[in-house]
């Protein structure tokens, strides 16, 4: 699959043609989806969608990067018509009333949606195996896992049926199958995309964010959804960007941050050495490498682990079986909640909804909501320091490369240790990114650099440069 900025260009030379290239797309899916389980729906409408953009084109119209370029929405993202379950039976049957912000957004600039990326349920996940559509298979071997909880969309771009595919981002899902899957993963910082038409998860960390090939791609991506919504009150006006083609890709004189906290012993060795060789390079351009200190990251897991839980179990509140989706008919009104929450939730959704009932219940409140939150902060302020010292913090996206299937499945306590580099960004509202990083063990690894709040432009520009190392 080429990037989305060599498919745009081929496009506007008239090389090639929407058509055409959403043709090849559902040609590659029609072939290997079945295996991989990327895809849970492919849009109808997708061939004559570009085929609209081809006809605006040829009547001269002045159409923009992400015009006739096919791009893939992970299952929790309202698309207008469409079915929308989150990978769950709970919401099987249930259509999207109305567009997300984002894909009113990439509709008004002609991209085209070419269906619905398989997940984990409700997002809830690090492996795309929670969803009641079945695992999804990681291309680089398809006996592992292509992490989650948007396998599916990692997946898409990694499996070079779509150049680029939306996700959402919580505590990783964005970053961690990225890394996984050996494609660029992007989780903006919070408040830069609207999450207006996104199931939400835990509403003070959910975050939409692009897969795609390259840094580049990921910049044209965000250029089109980013910005203040009025629909979405968190989200920022925003002081302008650099386009992505005027950022220069550049290391030199840059201060690169390495978290002493994170690099100790228990880190898979073949995946450290990659990361050490990537701190070489950066050396030998000119960066200057230090050591930062983030004292209360060791904490983060379980403050994601209590204030995650507590938000989702507000947010699911909502699915009672009268007003979406699956109902399932008791003998009366607590026996109908019961039974349908009961039969349409999988085990690790009911999980977090009963940890979070928990820890919100009037006896635990203070006891660990409040503390969560109160660590929440104190992490927020770690990277607040370090980020005065430092430009860019790096460390690796994930502690190891994709595993088995079914490896971690019945072990949440190790699946949830897969996110201990990624949930931190979540918390502090800092933007992160995956880049690929080699391999271990045959299989991708993914560098994750982390920045000051709203300054994606500079990871676009550490990650340019480094991608071209
Ligand atoms: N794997 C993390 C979790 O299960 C993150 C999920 C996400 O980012 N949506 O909570």
């Amino acid at each position: 699959m080429k990037t989305i900025r060599e498919l745009s260009n081929e496009l506007k030379n008239k090389t090639l043609t929407s058509e055409e290239l959403v043709r090849s797309c559902l040609k590659k899916i029609e072939e290997e989806n079945e295996a991989l389980n990327a895809f849970i729906w492919i849009s109808p409408t997708a061939i004559d969608e570009a085929k609209e953009i081809d006809r605006r084109r040829e009547a001269g119209e002045e159409l923009g990067v992400l015009a006739g370029i096919p791009i893939a929405v992970k299952d929790n993202i309202l698309v207008q018509g469409w079915e929308i379950t989150a990978g769950s039976q709970m919401l099987e049957g249930h259509m999207s009333a109305y567009n997300a912000t984002v894909i009113e957004r990439l509709k008004n600039a002609g991209a085209i949606l070419i269906g619905r990326t398989n997940m984990d349920e409700f997002a809830m996940g690090s492996s795309t195996e929670t969803s009641h559509y079945g695992a999804t298979k990681n291309p680089h071997d398809r006996t592992k896992v292509p992490g989650g909880s948007s396998g599916g969309s990692a997946v898409a771009v990694a499996a070079g049926f779509v150049p680029c595919a939306l996700g959402s981002d919580t505590g990783g899902s964005v970053r961690q199958p990225a890394s996984l899957c050996g494609v660029v993963g992007l989780k903006p910082t919070y408040g830069r995309v609207s999450r207006y038409g996104l199931i939400p998860m835990a509403s003070s960390l959910d975050q939409i964010g692009p897969f795609t090939l390259t840094v580049e791609d990921a910049a044209l991506v965000m250029e089109v959804i980013e910005g203040k919504d009025e629909n979405d009150a968190t989200s920022i006006e925003l002081a302008s960007t650099t386009a992505p083609e005027l950022i220069e890709p550049d290391v030199k004189g840059l201060r690169v941050g390495l978290p002493k906290e994170y690099f100790v012993a228990g880190m898979d060795a073949e995946l450290r050495a990659r990361i050490d060789e990537a701190v070489k390079k950066f050396e030998a351009a000119g960066a200057v490498i230090k050591e930062v200190s983030l004292p209360h990251a060791k904490y983060a897991l379980a403050a994601y682990y209590i204030v995650a839980p507590s938000e989702i179990t507000s947010n699911l509140g909502r699915l009672d079986g009268l007003r979406y989706g699956y109902h399932s008919q008791g003998s009366n009104l607590l026996d109908t909640y019961e039974q349908t929450r009961g039969e349409g939730f999988g085990p690790e959704v009911k999980r977090r909804i009963m940890l979070g009932s928990y820890t919100l219940s009037a006896g635990y409140y203070d006891a660990y909501y409040k503390k969560a939150l109160q660590i929440r902060t104190l992490i927020k302020q770690d990277f607040d320091e370090a980020l005065k010292e430092v430009d860019v913090i790096l460390t690796p996206t994930s502690p190891s490369v994709a595993w088995d299937l079914g490896a971690k499945f019945n072990d949440p306590l190790t699946m949830y240790l897969s996110d201990i580099y990624t949930v931190t960004a979540n918390l502090a509202a800092i933007p992160a990114i995956s880049i690929p990083c080699g391999t271990a063990h045959g299989l991708p690894v993914g560098l994750q650099l982390m920045g000051r709040a709203f300054d994606e432009h500079m990871l676009y520009r550490v990650g340019m440069w480094f991608e071209k190392k």
